[in-house]
Protein backbone atom coordinates (compact mmCIF):
# COMPACT_ATOMS: atom_id res chain seq x y z
CA UNK A 1 0.00 0.00 0.00
CA UNK A 2 1.08 3.47 -0.95
CA UNK A 3 0.40 6.72 1.55
CA UNK A 4 0.89 10.46 0.93
CA UNK A 5 1.18 10.72 4.25
CA UNK A 6 3.00 9.70 7.16
CA UNK A 7 0.55 10.86 9.39
CA UNK A 8 2.76 8.99 12.10
CA UNK A 9 1.79 8.59 16.25
CA UNK A 10 -0.84 9.86 18.29
CA UNK A 11 0.77 11.30 21.03
CA UNK A 12 -0.74 12.98 24.31
CA UNK A 13 1.32 16.50 24.47
CA UNK A 14 1.49 18.34 27.68
CA UNK A 15 1.03 22.38 26.86
CA UNK A 16 3.77 24.67 26.95
CA UNK A 17 1.60 27.32 29.05
CA UNK A 18 -1.04 26.05 31.52
CA UNK A 19 -4.75 27.56 31.29
CA UNK A 20 -5.14 27.52 34.91
CA UNK A 21 -3.46 25.99 37.87
CA UNK A 22 -4.47 22.23 36.30
CA UNK A 23 -2.83 21.25 32.92
CA UNK A 24 -5.27 20.26 30.31
CA UNK A 25 -3.49 18.13 27.81
CA UNK A 26 -3.82 17.76 24.04
CA UNK A 27 -4.10 14.56 22.67
CA UNK A 28 -3.25 14.40 19.17
CA UNK A 29 -2.22 12.41 15.97
CA UNK A 30 1.45 13.21 16.87
CA UNK A 31 0.93 17.29 16.76
CA UNK A 32 3.04 20.07 17.81
CA UNK A 33 0.40 22.36 18.55
CA UNK A 34 -0.47 23.89 21.66
CA UNK A 35 -3.24 23.81 23.88
CA UNK A 36 -2.75 27.86 23.86
CA UNK A 37 -2.26 27.58 20.11
CA UNK A 38 -6.12 25.75 19.45
CA UNK A 39 -7.59 27.84 22.09
CA UNK A 40 -6.53 30.77 19.70
CA UNK A 41 -6.55 30.07 16.01
CA UNK A 42 -9.51 27.28 16.14
CA UNK A 43 -12.86 29.33 15.48
CA UNK A 44 -15.12 27.89 18.13
CA UNK A 45 -17.73 25.44 15.74
CA UNK A 46 -20.87 26.40 14.23
CA UNK A 47 -22.64 25.48 11.01
CA UNK A 48 -20.85 22.37 9.76
CA UNK A 49 -19.05 23.74 6.65
CA UNK A 50 -19.52 21.89 3.07
CA UNK A 51 -16.93 19.79 2.95
CA UNK A 52 -15.55 19.20 -0.67
CA UNK A 53 -13.39 15.87 0.55
CA UNK A 54 -12.33 13.31 -2.37
CA UNK A 55 -13.28 10.53 -0.30
CA UNK A 56 -14.83 10.39 2.83
CA UNK A 57 -17.02 13.51 4.69
CA UNK A 58 -15.51 13.48 8.30
CA UNK A 59 -18.57 14.87 9.87
CA UNK A 60 -20.53 11.99 8.60
CA UNK A 61 -18.09 9.39 9.50
CA UNK A 62 -18.27 11.09 13.24
CA UNK A 63 -21.80 11.21 13.60
CA UNK A 64 -21.56 7.63 12.54
CA UNK A 65 -19.30 6.54 15.38
CA UNK A 66 -21.19 8.74 17.80
CA UNK A 67 -24.21 7.16 16.78
CA UNK A 68 -23.09 3.45 16.55
CA UNK A 69 -21.57 3.57 20.55
CA UNK A 70 -25.46 5.15 21.31
CA UNK A 71 -27.31 2.43 19.78
CA UNK A 72 -25.36 0.40 22.86
CA UNK A 73 -28.20 0.19 25.40
CA UNK A 74 -25.55 0.09 28.14
CA UNK A 75 -23.44 3.22 27.16
CA UNK A 76 -23.59 5.84 30.25
CA UNK A 77 -21.82 8.76 28.21
CA UNK A 78 -23.75 11.37 26.68
CA UNK A 79 -20.98 11.70 24.31
CA UNK A 80 -21.66 15.60 23.51
CA UNK A 81 -18.36 16.17 21.79
CA UNK A 82 -18.13 19.30 19.31
CA UNK A 83 -15.99 17.99 16.16
CA UNK A 84 -14.62 20.96 14.26
CA UNK A 85 -12.50 21.24 11.68
CA UNK A 86 -9.21 23.39 12.14
CA UNK A 87 -5.55 23.56 10.27
CA UNK A 88 -3.89 24.43 13.38
CA UNK A 89 -4.41 20.36 14.43
CA UNK A 90 -2.00 18.71 12.28
CA UNK A 91 -3.86 15.70 11.78
CA UNK A 92 -6.54 15.24 14.83
CA UNK A 93 -6.72 16.19 18.72
CA UNK A 94 -8.70 16.50 21.48
CA UNK A 95 -9.18 18.98 24.12
CA UNK A 96 -11.59 20.49 26.63
CA UNK A 97 -11.74 24.28 26.34
CA UNK A 98 -11.79 26.36 29.25
CA UNK A 99 -15.52 26.41 29.17
CA UNK A 100 -15.39 22.68 29.84
CA UNK A 101 -16.33 21.87 26.03
CA UNK A 102 -14.73 19.02 25.04
CA UNK A 103 -13.74 19.40 21.63
CA UNK A 104 -12.56 17.40 18.68
CA UNK A 105 -10.64 18.73 16.35
CA UNK A 106 -9.15 17.47 13.03
CA UNK A 107 -7.31 18.83 10.14
CA UNK A 108 -9.33 18.68 6.78
CA UNK A 109 -5.84 18.59 4.56
CA UNK A 110 -4.60 15.94 6.45
CA UNK A 111 -7.34 13.73 5.92
CA UNK A 112 -7.76 14.67 1.64
CA UNK A 113 -3.80 13.25 1.82
CA UNK A 114 -4.88 9.87 2.89
CA UNK A 115 -4.29 8.16 -0.26
CA UNK A 116 -5.46 4.24 0.56
CA UNK A 117 -8.43 2.75 -1.61
CA UNK A 118 -11.70 4.36 -0.24
CA UNK A 119 -12.85 2.12 1.68
CA UNK A 120 -9.95 1.86 3.73
CA UNK A 121 -9.89 5.56 4.02
CA UNK A 122 -13.92 5.64 5.76
CA UNK A 123 -12.14 2.98 7.64
CA UNK A 124 -8.78 5.26 8.98
CA UNK A 125 -10.94 8.08 9.72
CA UNK A 126 -13.20 6.14 12.01
CA UNK A 127 -10.29 4.81 13.18
CA UNK A 128 -8.66 7.86 14.12
CA UNK A 129 -12.13 9.79 15.20
CA UNK A 130 -12.80 6.50 17.28
CA UNK A 131 -9.21 7.25 19.02
CA UNK A 132 -9.89 10.86 19.99
CA UNK A 133 -13.13 9.82 21.42
CA UNK A 134 -11.53 7.23 23.22
CA UNK A 135 -9.43 10.01 25.09
CA UNK A 136 -12.67 11.97 25.79
CA UNK A 137 -14.58 8.93 27.45
CA UNK A 138 -11.45 7.89 29.37
CA UNK A 139 -10.88 11.55 30.76
CA UNK A 140 -7.60 11.84 29.09
CA UNK A 141 -8.15 15.61 28.61
CA UNK A 142 -9.61 16.58 32.26
CA UNK A 143 -7.63 19.30 33.69
CA UNK A 144 -6.93 17.41 36.65
CA UNK A 145 -5.93 14.26 34.58
CA UNK A 146 -3.49 16.83 32.60
CA UNK A 147 -0.64 17.15 35.21
CA UNK A 148 2.79 15.29 35.61
CA UNK A 149 2.16 12.95 32.77
CA UNK A 150 5.15 10.42 32.91
CA UNK A 151 6.19 8.57 30.20
CA UNK A 152 4.47 5.07 31.02
CA UNK A 153 1.44 6.49 31.45
CA UNK A 154 1.41 8.62 28.16
CA UNK A 155 1.82 5.11 26.16
CA UNK A 156 -1.02 3.71 28.69
CA UNK A 157 -3.47 6.38 27.51
CA UNK A 158 -2.44 5.72 23.60
CA UNK A 159 -3.22 2.26 24.52
CA UNK A 160 -6.18 2.60 25.71
CA UNK A 161 -7.41 5.17 23.61
CA UNK A 162 -6.45 2.77 20.13
CA UNK A 163 -8.05 -0.44 22.39
CA UNK A 164 -11.47 1.70 22.74
CA UNK A 165 -11.14 2.49 19.02
CA UNK A 166 -10.93 -1.05 18.35
CA UNK A 167 -13.98 -1.66 20.48
CA UNK A 168 -15.99 1.01 18.50
CA UNK A 169 -15.09 -0.63 15.71
CA UNK A 170 -16.61 -3.58 16.24
CA UNK A 171 -19.84 -1.89 16.55
CA UNK A 172 -19.84 -1.13 12.77
CA UNK A 173 -21.68 -4.43 11.27
CA UNK A 174 -19.29 -6.50 8.87
CA UNK A 175 -16.51 -4.94 10.34
CA UNK A 176 -13.41 -6.73 10.58
CA UNK A 177 -9.93 -7.00 12.73
CA UNK A 178 -8.37 -5.39 9.35
CA UNK A 179 -11.00 -2.13 9.29
CA UNK A 180 -9.79 -1.51 13.23
CA UNK A 181 -6.36 -1.68 12.29
CA UNK A 182 -6.61 0.43 9.15
CA UNK A 183 -6.03 4.26 11.34
CA UNK A 184 -2.47 2.42 12.32
CA UNK A 185 -1.82 0.67 9.03
CA UNK A 186 -1.10 4.47 7.59
CA UNK A 187 1.17 5.13 10.29
CA UNK A 188 3.19 1.62 8.77
CA UNK A 189 5.30 3.19 6.33
CA UNK A 190 8.72 2.69 7.87
CA UNK A 191 9.03 5.97 9.92
CA UNK A 192 6.72 5.18 12.76
CA UNK A 193 8.91 5.53 16.12
CA UNK A 194 9.35 4.13 18.30
CA UNK A 195 10.43 0.77 16.24
CA UNK A 196 11.30 -1.32 19.45
CA UNK A 197 10.40 -2.13 22.99
CA UNK A 198 13.60 -0.25 23.90
CA UNK A 199 12.93 2.72 22.21
CA UNK A 200 9.72 2.40 23.70
CA UNK A 201 10.63 3.29 26.92
CA UNK A 202 11.73 7.01 26.12
CA UNK A 203 8.90 7.28 23.40
CA UNK A 204 5.69 8.50 24.89
CA UNK A 205 4.01 6.12 22.53
CA UNK A 206 4.33 2.72 22.74
CA UNK A 207 5.21 0.52 19.57
CA UNK A 208 3.05 0.31 16.55
CA UNK A 209 3.22 -3.75 17.25
CA UNK A 210 1.91 -2.91 21.08
CA UNK A 211 -0.54 -0.56 19.38
CA UNK A 212 -1.90 -2.80 16.71
CA UNK A 213 -2.41 -4.92 19.90
CA UNK A 214 -4.64 -2.76 21.96
CA UNK A 215 -6.47 -2.38 18.57
CA UNK A 216 -7.13 -6.04 18.15
CA UNK A 217 -7.88 -7.01 22.07
CA UNK A 218 -10.32 -4.38 21.85
CA UNK A 219 -11.92 -5.44 18.62
CA UNK A 220 -12.15 -9.30 19.76
CA UNK A 221 -13.15 -8.65 23.19
CA UNK A 222 -15.64 -6.74 22.31
CA UNK A 223 -17.32 -9.27 19.74
CA UNK A 224 -16.69 -12.16 22.28
CA UNK A 225 -18.84 -10.31 25.02
CA UNK A 226 -15.98 -9.84 27.66
CA UNK A 227 -16.19 -6.09 27.86
CA UNK A 228 -18.97 -3.14 27.39
CA UNK A 229 -19.22 -0.29 27.04
CA UNK A 230 -19.84 0.85 30.42
CA UNK A 231 -16.66 -1.06 31.65
CA UNK A 232 -14.41 2.24 30.65
CA UNK A 233 -15.82 4.19 33.42
CA UNK A 234 -13.25 1.36 35.05
CA UNK A 235 -11.09 0.76 32.85
CA UNK A 236 -8.40 0.05 35.56
CA UNK A 237 -9.99 -3.10 36.05
CA UNK A 238 -10.64 -4.56 32.78
CA UNK A 239 -7.39 -5.95 32.68
CA UNK A 240 -7.87 -8.01 35.72
CA UNK A 241 -11.01 -9.06 34.41
CA UNK A 242 -9.42 -10.14 30.94
CA UNK A 243 -6.45 -11.93 32.92
CA UNK A 244 -8.87 -13.76 35.72
CA UNK A 245 -10.94 -14.91 32.16
CA UNK A 246 -7.93 -16.07 30.35
CA UNK A 247 -5.11 -16.60 32.57
CA UNK A 248 -1.95 -17.97 31.27
CA UNK A 249 -3.09 -17.14 27.53
CA UNK A 250 -3.19 -13.29 28.41
CA UNK A 251 -0.10 -13.30 30.87
CA UNK A 252 2.55 -11.95 29.07
CA UNK A 253 0.57 -8.88 27.70
CA UNK A 254 -1.04 -8.16 30.99
CA UNK A 255 2.33 -8.49 32.29
CA UNK A 256 3.94 -5.74 29.76
CA UNK A 257 0.98 -3.24 30.63
CA UNK A 258 1.89 -3.21 34.51
CA UNK A 259 5.27 -2.89 33.75
CA UNK A 260 4.70 -0.23 31.22
CA UNK A 261 2.72 1.94 33.93
CA UNK A 262 5.59 0.63 36.35
CA UNK A 263 3.54 -1.60 38.34
CA UNK A 264 6.32 -4.13 38.93
CA UNK A 265 5.09 -5.33 42.19
CA UNK A 266 2.10 -6.04 40.03
CA UNK A 267 3.52 -7.50 37.47
CA UNK A 268 5.55 -9.85 39.75
CA UNK A 269 2.21 -11.11 41.47
CA UNK A 270 1.01 -12.09 38.32
CA UNK A 271 4.15 -13.93 37.43
CA UNK A 272 4.17 -15.76 40.67
CA UNK A 273 0.92 -16.90 40.74
CA UNK A 274 1.04 -18.39 37.23
CA UNK A 275 4.84 -19.98 37.89
CA UNK A 276 2.92 -22.06 40.89
CA UNK A 277 0.25 -23.37 38.46
CA UNK A 278 2.10 -23.84 35.54
CA UNK A 279 2.89 -27.90 34.04
CA UNK A 280 5.15 -27.06 30.68
CA UNK A 281 9.03 -26.68 30.78
CA UNK A 282 8.75 -23.64 27.93
CA UNK A 283 6.27 -21.78 29.88
CA UNK A 284 7.85 -22.03 33.10
CA UNK A 285 10.98 -21.09 31.88
CA UNK A 286 9.70 -17.89 29.98
CA UNK A 287 8.00 -16.52 33.08
CA UNK A 288 10.69 -17.03 35.04
CA UNK A 289 12.62 -15.74 32.39
CA UNK A 290 10.31 -12.57 33.15
CA UNK A 291 10.80 -12.63 36.54
CA UNK A 292 14.64 -12.55 36.47
CA UNK A 293 14.06 -9.15 33.98
CA UNK A 294 12.03 -7.50 36.55
CA UNK A 295 13.97 -8.11 39.19
CA UNK A 296 16.45 -6.11 37.37
CA UNK A 297 13.82 -3.08 37.00
CA UNK A 298 12.82 -3.17 40.50
CA UNK A 299 14.01 -4.53 43.97
CA UNK A 300 11.50 -6.76 44.06
CA UNK A 301 11.03 -9.57 46.90
CA UNK A 302 9.28 -13.02 47.37
CA UNK A 303 8.91 -14.85 50.72
CA UNK A 304 10.46 -17.83 51.29
CA UNK A 305 7.59 -19.73 51.45
CA UNK A 306 6.50 -18.57 47.99
CA UNK A 307 9.97 -19.35 46.46
CA UNK A 308 9.72 -22.62 47.84
CA UNK A 309 6.57 -23.16 46.12
CA UNK A 310 7.86 -21.92 42.87
CA UNK A 311 10.84 -23.72 43.21
CA UNK A 312 8.50 -27.09 43.85
CA UNK A 313 6.84 -26.12 40.98
CA UNK A 314 9.53 -25.32 38.47
CA UNK A 315 11.19 -29.13 39.11
CA UNK A 316 7.29 -30.44 38.45
CA UNK A 317 7.54 -28.71 35.21
CA UNK A 318 11.02 -29.85 34.25
CA UNK A 319 11.95 -26.12 34.33
CA UNK A 320 15.90 -25.31 33.30
CA UNK A 321 17.74 -26.47 36.11
CA UNK A 322 19.80 -22.95 36.09
CA UNK A 323 16.57 -21.37 36.56
CA UNK A 324 15.87 -23.67 39.86
CA UNK A 325 20.21 -23.07 40.81
CA UNK A 326 19.02 -19.62 40.51
CA UNK A 327 15.77 -19.49 42.54
CA UNK A 328 17.61 -21.90 45.14
CA UNK A 329 20.30 -19.33 45.36
CA UNK A 330 17.27 -16.37 46.16
CA UNK A 331 15.61 -18.51 48.65
CA UNK A 332 19.23 -18.97 50.49
CA UNK A 333 19.53 -15.01 50.52
CA UNK A 334 16.22 -14.58 51.41
CA UNK A 335 15.98 -17.32 54.13
CA UNK A 336 19.16 -15.33 56.02
CA UNK A 337 17.86 -11.76 55.30
CA UNK A 338 14.47 -13.19 57.62
CA UNK A 339 16.98 -14.64 60.12
CA UNK A 340 18.92 -10.97 60.40
ZN1 LIG B 1 -3.95 9.58 21.21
Amino acid sequence: MLFAVSYEQLQCQVPTAPASDATPMVCSFKCTATYQQLLQNCVAPGTRPVIVAPNVNPYDEFDEVIRDIKKDTLNPYDLSYTFASCSTVCNAASIMDPQDMQIIYYNQDFLNKIKINDASVQWAIRCIIAHEIGHQVLGHTLPANGTNISLPEKRKRERRADYFCGFVISYFPGATIDNALAGLETLNDGNYFPKTTQQEDAAEYPTLDNRMEAVRDGFNQARSGDINIALFRSIDSVAQILYNKYGSSQIFRVVDREISVNNFEGAKEIIEANLLKSGNSIYQNKLLQIRSDLQKKAVLTTSPAMLENIIKQSKKSNADPQRIKQLQLELKKNNAAVRE
